[in-house]
């Protein structure tokens, strides 16, 4: 009887640890619920799953052998890489669960890009549920493109900035879709990337990490039978906010946690603006300059991770192997860091973020808009200063500015370029006077 035996559930993030981290807070709600868990890691694994394996013991991790290409250089090449490369794999690990006499298989959770194992899991007879990897903002959008694409003859490129009116969210720059969906229509790289969501939705439920108070909107548009990929959507669960510290290793004594966090100890409480750009953000050597110039400027404190330079997410160089140690004083103007001393700390590469935005010293961040972090920089109440970079960041910053009212663009993004100034300015105003309004709102000032 199977009610009487272990229930398991196999989890099946894409690649990238910004996909895996969530799985992994959605594994530990699984297990406090009795569950056990397999999570299926799919190659090219960053060196940050470790931390993440190491955090969470209770986790089955089921690493996928590397014998897929490494990562495209191309954002052609990564949507083909999505789509086809991790098939194999599931259909080996959910056919071993499926037929473990010590448990049963409850179900299958995959993201948006790995629906290909939705026809394993089918011939199993395993049920598969979505895990959105964004907001249900964004998937209101998604569920709505494919009605937009069909009225297109030109694709959406050609619209440029014109606001798009999509249920449950603000007005949209067409421009600031995810960018494979503005190429024509009949254009493979946009067919494939509609059907990645297409099929990402067939599945016998999507949960999104996201709360109710923060998406209405958007909740009760995915719920309207006018929202729809031209089919009944499947029931929506708001699962969230799933914020955790899935990269904190728990047994980790407290003198070895990150310098930065010894550092934010000295730092008088919301003094500092912190800047991370997700796991995969990266600015070219002169826009690096142009940051360190203006947070120079600003005389605010602050504590900025920081990524080797590269011209994009899929530059070649990025994927080289074992890189020397990043050398900061090549990369940041002279004398900076020493201009900067007791005032502002640089990280290489990889900051505990959560643990950076929960500290009482951190009073803004300036994010690329990743929703993972914007979930960790809500729930810390810190105000933020959007600056998207890929994927579907610019659509979250629409949301974060418009509709959530959790922070302010940061102007030049759309040029590819922010000056100095305006990173001076926007980290001014962030740490002064919207921190302000949310501490009188916190006082009950009723602003
Ligand atoms: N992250 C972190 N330290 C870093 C950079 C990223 O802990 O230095 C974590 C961050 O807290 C978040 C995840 O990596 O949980 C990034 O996910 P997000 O959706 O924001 O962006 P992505 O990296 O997927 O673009």
């Amino acid at each position: 009887n199977n009610r009487d035996m272990k229930q398991s559930v196999i989890l099946y993030p894409s690649a990238g640890i910004g996909h895996v981290i969530p799985m992994a807070e959605l594994a530990k709600v699984f297990i406090n619920h009795g569950f056990d868990v397999t999570m299926v890691i799919v190659p090219p694994f960053s060196g940050q799953f470790k931390r993440v394996a190491a955090a969470t013991p209770s986790i089955s991790f089921h690493v996928l052998p590397p014998d897929v290409p490494p990562p495209s250089m191309s954002s052609r090449r990564t949507s083909h890489h999505l789509t086809t490369s991790p098939a194999p794999a599931p259909a080996s690990t959910v056919t071993l669960h499926a037929e473990d006499p010590a448990t049963h298989l409850h179900s299958l959770v995959i993201d948006m890009f790995c629906a290909d194992a939705i026809d394993v899991a089918a011939r199993l007879g395993v049920p598969v549920y979505t895990f959105a990897l964004s907001s249900a903002s964004a998937l209101a959008v998604l569920t709505q493109i494919p009605a937009l694409l069909a009225t297109s003859q030109t694709g959406l490129k050609e619209l440029g900035d014109r606001p798009l009116e999509f249920l449950g969210v603000p007005p949209m720059p067409a421009s600031h879709l995810i960018a494979e969906l503005l190429e024509h229509p009949e254009e493979e790289l946009c067919k494939t990337m509609a059907s990645i969501f297409r099929r990402g939705m067939d599945t016998r439920g999507v949960l999104v990490n996201t709360f109710q108070s923060l998406e209405i909107r958007a909740l009760q548009a995915l719920s309207d039978p006018q929202c729809v990929l031209g089919k009944v959507l499947p029931p929506i669960y708001c699962v969230g906010p799933l914020v955790g510290n899935s990269a904190r290793d728990p047994r980790a004594r407290a003198d070895e946690r990150h310098e930065c966090l010894r550092w934010l100890d000295a730092q008088p409480e919301r003094s500092v603006v912190f800047l991370c750009f997700g796991s995969m953000g990266v600015f070219s050597q002169e826009q690096l300059k142009e940051i360190a110039t203006g947070l120079d400027m600003s005389g605010h404190r602050f504590l900025w991770v920081v990524r080797r330079p590269a011209s994009s997410i899929y530059d070649p160089k990025r994927f080289l192997g074992q890189q020397p140690k990043l050398d900061l004083d090549a990369v940041l103007p002279e004398g900076f860091l020493e201009r900067a001393r007791g005032r502002g700390l640089v990280v290489r590469s990889w900051a505990p973020q959560v643990e950076v935005l929960q500290h009482p010293a951190t009073g803004s961040f300036a994010t690329h808009c990743g929703w993972n972090s914007m979930l960790e920089g809500v729930m810390a109440g810190v105000p933020m200063l959007c600056w998207q970079l890929y994927a579907e960041q610019k659509m979250n910053k629409v949301f974060m500015t418009q509709d959530m009212g959790v922070g302010v663009e940061m102007e030049g993004y759309q040029t590819g370029f922010v000056k100095a100034e305006v990173v001076e300015g926007k980290v001014g105003l962030v740490i002064t006077q919207i921190f302000c309004v949310f501490k009188k709102k916190k006082a009950g000032d009723g602003i």
